[in-house]
C-alpha cells in the first residue's frame, strides 16, 4: 500500500518535471521571437532621495507580454534567457532602449539598467556599453549599471578590471540585491561600487521581523563606513519609509513611491501646462 502510494507519487513527480521542462523549452523558443513580435517593453521605476524626496533616477525593468500566457515575470524568463544565452541580445536591447528613453527626459535623472552575470562575462561588454552610449548620445554620467555579486565571484580579477573600465567612462555601478546570495564584506571593500541596493526581501519583512531590521541597520552602517550610499528596495509603506529615514538611508525605491511605469518623460510632459 505504502509502496504503491510511493510509486504513484514518484510517477506524478516525474510527469510534473517533464511538464515543466517542456514549458521552459517552449518559453525559451517563444522568447527568441518575442522582440521581433513586439512583445517586449521596458518600464521605469523611480528612485528617490530620502533626504529631499526628489527623483534621482529610474530603474529600467524588462516586461514580456506573452501572446497566450499574458505577462511573464522576469524572475521566470530572465533565468531561461541566461541559460540559452538569449540574455546577451535581450540585455543589449534593454540597455539601448533605456539610454534612448532617458535622453528624452526633461531632467538629468540617471537610468539604472540591470546587467546579467552572463552579460558581464562577455569579452566585449565594455565595448558594447560604449557603443550604445555613442549611438544614443546619453552622457555616461546618467547611466548606472546594476550587477549582483554572482557576476563577480567567478573571476574577481577580471571583474575588477571590467568595473574599472566602466567607471573610467563615467558610468556608475550599483550592487543589486545586497544581503542575499554571495554578499560578502570583502567584495564591497575591494570593488568600486557607487551604490548598495538592499534587497527588497528585508524591507518586505522589516515590519514583522527584528532580524530583517537588524540586517538593514547593519547594511546602512556598512555603507556609511565605506562611504557608499545605500538605496532600500521594496518600500511599500509610510512606516517603512519613516524607519529608513530615521536610520539614515540615502535613497529608496518601491511601490510607496511608484510602480514601474512606461515612459516617465511622458508623465512629466502631461503634467506641464
Ligand atoms: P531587481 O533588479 O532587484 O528589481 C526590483 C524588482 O522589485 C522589480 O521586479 C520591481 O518591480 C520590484 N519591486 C519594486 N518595488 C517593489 C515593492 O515595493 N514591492 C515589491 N514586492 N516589489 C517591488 P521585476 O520587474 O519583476 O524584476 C524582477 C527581477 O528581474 C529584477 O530584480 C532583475 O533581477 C530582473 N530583471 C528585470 N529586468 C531585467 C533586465 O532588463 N535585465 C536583467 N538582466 N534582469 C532584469
Ligand atoms: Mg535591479
Ligand atoms: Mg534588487
Ligand atoms: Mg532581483
Amino acid at each position: 500500500r505504502a509502496k504503491a502510494r510511493l510509486g504513484e507519487s514518484i510517477c506524478f513527480f516525474e510527469t510534473g518535471m517533464d511538464e515543466r521542462a517542456r514549458e521552459r523549452r517552449q518559453l525559451a523558443n517563444d522568447l527568441r521571437q518575442a522582440g521581433a513580435n513586439g512583445q517586449l517593453s521596458v518600464l521605469y521605476q523611480p528612485q528617490h532621495s530620502l533626504r529631499t524626496g526628489a527623483v534621482s533616477g529610474y530603474e529600467a525593468l524588462l516586461r514580456w507580454m506573452h501572446p497566450r500566457r499574458g505577462l511573464v515575470s522576469p524572475d521566470e524568463f530572465i533565468p531561461i534567457a541566461e541559460e540559452t544565452g538569449e540574455i546577451i541580445a535581450l540585455g543589449e536591447w534593454v540597455l539601448r532602449e533605456a539610454c534612448h528613453e532617458a535622453r528624452s527626459w526633461p531632467g538629468e535623472e540617471k537610468v539604472a539598467v540591470n546587467l546579467s552575470p552572463v552579460q558581464f562575462l562577455q569579452p566585449n561588454l565594455v565595448e558594447m556599453v560604449r557603443s550604445v552610449l555613442v549611438e544614443t548620445g546619453l552622457p555616461a554620467r546618467r547611466l548606472e549599471l546594476e550587477i549582483t555579486e554572482t557576476a563577480i565571484i567567478h573571476d574577481k580579477l577580471r571583474a575588477l578590471h571590467c568595473l574599472r573600465l566602466i567607471k573610467a567612462m563615467g558610468i556608475s555601478v550599483a550592487i543589486d540585491d545586497f544581503g542575499t546570495g554571495y554578499s560578502s564584506l570583502d567584495t564591497l571593500q575591494s570593488f568600486p561600487f557607487d551604490k548598495i541596493k538592499i534587497d527588497k526581501s528585508f524591507l518586505l519583512k522589516s515590519e514583522g521581523s527584528a532580524q530583517a531590521r537588524a540586517i538593514i541597520r547593519a547594511v546602512l552602517a556598512l555603507g556609511r563606513s565605506l562611504d557608499i550610499p545605500v538605496l532600500a528596495e521594496g518600500i511599500e509603506t509610510e512606516g517603512q519609509l519613516r524607519v529608513l529615514k530615521a536610520e539614515g538611508c540615502d535613497e529608496g525605491q518601491g511601490y510607496y513611491f511608484g510602480h514601474p511605469s512606461a515612459a516617465p518623460s511622458l508623465k512629466v510632459r502631461e503634467a506641464a501646462p
